[in-house]
């Protein structure tokens, strides 16, 4: 019996160790794969995506909202994306820093506008869960 254990134990040490190796691995794919190139910034008007940007190649976006007189203006340049024009009467989206890191947001909450860096660099380290 206490042979059994001891090679089961190894084999299950092994196996750790390739799922271990096999991670590592599909990390840096994802890393490399969507930290680079697949990053991209999505654009919600009050919750509805409207559109998505690839941070990869630098554009201007025009947001208007319809009906009601309202715009922003989202620039993406050197991989970063922020707001550089808006007729919102607080204009702190504009006031926002770019954000290039996914999970980071921008914010115009008159015309109830989120924007969101999907797929890119983590901001926070939590293992692989992420
Ligand atoms: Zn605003």
């Amino acid at each position: 019996m206490q042979k059994k254990d001891k090679r089961f134990r190894r084999s299950d040490l092994l196996f750790a160790g390739a799922i271990f190796v096999i991670a590592i691995m599909v990390y840096l794919l994802f890393h490399f794969v969507y930290g680079k190139e697949g990053a991209y910034v999505q654009v919600a008007v009050d919750g509805k995506v409207q559109g998505q940007y690839s941070l990869s190649e630098d554009r201007n976006v025009q947001i208007d909202y319809g009906q009601a007189e309202g715009f922003n203006v989202l620039v993406i340049e050197d991989g970063k994306a922020m707001v550089t024009e808006a007729d919102c009467p607080d204009k702190l989206c504009v006031k926002q820093k770019s954000i290039s890191r996914s999970g980071e947001t921008i914010v115009c909450l008159p015309h109830k506008l989120v924007i969101t860096v999907i797929g890119g660099e983590e901001s926070e380290y939590d293992g692989f869960t992420g």
